[in-house]
């Protein structure tokens, strides 16, 4: 019993570890065409009209935004 309870923990780890990845979105200023990862100092000081969200780095490039040069997404 105990390889079983395991094997859940072990299961439970890699799913919290996959979700947190998928949730690390990009957001790009539509002002100045350069998109971040979401916790870049940047981020919080962007006018939020300016705001625009990415879900993958090829979103953010396929829309014509530049990587910021601080947190190089
Ligand atoms: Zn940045």
């Amino acid at each position: 019993m105990k390889k079983f309870f395991a094997a859940i923990v072990a299961v439970l780890v890699v799913t919290a570890t996959v979700a947190t990845v998928f949730a690390t979105n990009y957001v790009g200023n539509a002002n100045s065409r350069k998109f971040h990862v979401s916790s870049c100092s940047f981020v919080d000081r962007m006018n939020p009209n300016n705001r625009v969200d990415f879900q993958s780095r090829d979103e953010a490039i396929n829309a014509g935004y530049v990587p910021c040069k601080r947190c190089k997404p």
